[in-house]
């Protein structure tokens, strides 16, 4: 077992939290994290999590009180860009049957609030307004340099600073850029109580596929009271350059014509569900705007005593649903590693390397499949679409695939089960 005492733990974003909890917990290292942000903060908006990342987050102490908190959703309904009902389908019965656990959509503060009360329960230590600068590694430890000029020196270092993951970028693999994937998402809250009384009664995940992207609409809350919604389409690079200026110019251009974009995509969206949608569109205030990136493929994950997890190491495309629960598998199994008498730490980051990679990629290319479906369409691609959309619903339902696990597999997986 490597002789790991201390972790510094880059980045308070789940990967982090979730590292610091674990690591203390079942392998007894005392971990310090440092958080660049001055106080907790997050994305904004509401995330999906199934079961292979619920019943993580239950063994690091979080579910039961997420659970009162967050949308237990079962359903998945898609209708058209007419507003016509393709179908409806449970498409997490047989992971949850076998695991106990389905799919919680939940507000990312909320996720977050119960993994710092689970930080501070183990007295784990959190320094806000950290930026790390530079990273050094001897013999035997490994320092991280901030940019106020405070040092920390510790056994072991954790990336888990996102996408952008400074651990990455000053030190163990600079040459990793993240590249933008053409797609990006408005998204916002709003209260069932503001809109029409058909709103309190959504409680399954809907989503509309129009030529122009996919509108859903889904609650966030266990009372329902609260709906996420989000409009995931396309945006190309600004004409002027891939620039951080450029993309704010942009994001003030979505953000201030979200209405007027989306009702006119929603123009031919008709029946109860259309004209709720168009309702909530038009009583939102406000959006937040993301364009979405992800990192290349096969990049390194570790250097001598530092390790990337979570976003920092795979960041992909968020529409296989799977970021959050990639991280929390992450961070089990580094944990399960240290725990091998025999592995050095070499050994360690070689087989962590070894067992999640694999898995990883098969996420990275589901999402690369799943976001190509969010691309602008003709009629007759629309068409075809919709009609693939309704037949694969059909046959599932008619055949209970789904019931008998179909697509699910992935959901069931245990990384407390792997052979190490
Ligand atoms: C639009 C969108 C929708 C998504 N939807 C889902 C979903 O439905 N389900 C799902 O599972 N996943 C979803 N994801 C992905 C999910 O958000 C990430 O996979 C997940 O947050 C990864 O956690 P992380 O801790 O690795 O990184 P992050 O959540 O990015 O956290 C990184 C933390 O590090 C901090 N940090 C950054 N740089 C530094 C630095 N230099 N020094 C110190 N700290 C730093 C950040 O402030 C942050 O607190 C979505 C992502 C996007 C963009």
């Amino acid at each position: 077992m490597p002789d790991i005492r201390k972790a510094l733990v880059i980045g308070a974003g789940p990967a982090g939290l979730a590292a610091a909890i674990q690591l203390k917990r079942k392998n007894g290292i005392s971990c310090t994290v440092y958080e660049i942000h001055q106080e907790p903060t997050t994305l904004g908006g509401a995330i999906g999590i199934p079961s292979n990342g619920l019943r993580l987050l239950d063994r690091l102490g979080v579910y039961e009180p997420l659970f009162g908190l967050a949308a237990n959703t079962v359903n998945t309904v898609a209708y058209s860009s007419k507003g016509i009902e393709l179908g409806e389908i449970d498409l997490w019965y047989w992971a949850r049957e076998k695991t106990g656990y389905g799919f919680m959509r939940v507000m990312r503060t909320d996720l977050q609030n119960m993994m710092l009360d689970a930080v501070l329960k183990e007295g784990i230590q959190i320094h806000y307004g950290k930026k790390m600068v530079s990273v050094e590694e001897n013999d035997s430890e490994v320092i991280a340099t901030f940019s106020d000029g405070t040092k920390d020196t510790a056994d072991l270092l954790l990336g888990c600073d996102g996408i952008h993951s400074s651990v990455r970028t000053l030190y163990v693999d600079p040459q990793a850029e993240p590249e933008y994937s053409g797609l990006s998402a408005v998204f916002s809250f709003i209260h069932t109580s503001d809109i029409l009384p058909t709103a309190s009664t959504i409680r399954d995940m809907c989503g509309i596929l129009t030529p122009d992207g996919v509108v859903g609409l889904m609650p966030c809350t266990a009372s329902g009271d609260t709906l996420f919604w989000l409009f995931s389409y396309e945006v190309p690079v600004p004409a002027v350059d891939n620039t951080q200026d450029a993309w704010e110019e942009r994001r003030k251009a979505e953000v201030e014509g979200f209405k007027i974009t989306l009702l006119r995509i929603l123009h031919d969206a008709q029946g109860e569900f259309g004209t709720l949608l168009k309702q909530v569109v038009r009583t939102t205030e406000t959006v937040q705007f993301y364009p979405v990136s992800r990192l290349p493929l096969g990049r390194k994950w570790s250097k001598g005593r530092c390790l990337l997890l979570g976003d920092a190491a795979h960041a992909m495309q968020p529409h296989a649903g799977q970021g959050t629960s990639l991280a929390m598998e992450d961070v089990f199994l580094l944990s399960r590693l240290l725990q091998v008498h025999s592995y050095t730490l070499s050994d360690v980051f070689g087989k962590f390397d070894e067992i999640r990679r694999p898995r990883v990629e098969k996420f990275y290319k589901l999402a690369l499949i799943n976001g190509e479906r969010r691309k602008r369409t003709g009629p007759w691609a629309q068409w075809f679409k919709e009609l693939a959309f309704w037949a694969a619903i059909w046959v599932l339902r008619s055949t209970n695939l789904h019931k008998w696990g179909f697509g699910q597999g992935d959901l069931v997986y245990d990384v407390d089960d792997v052979v190490i």
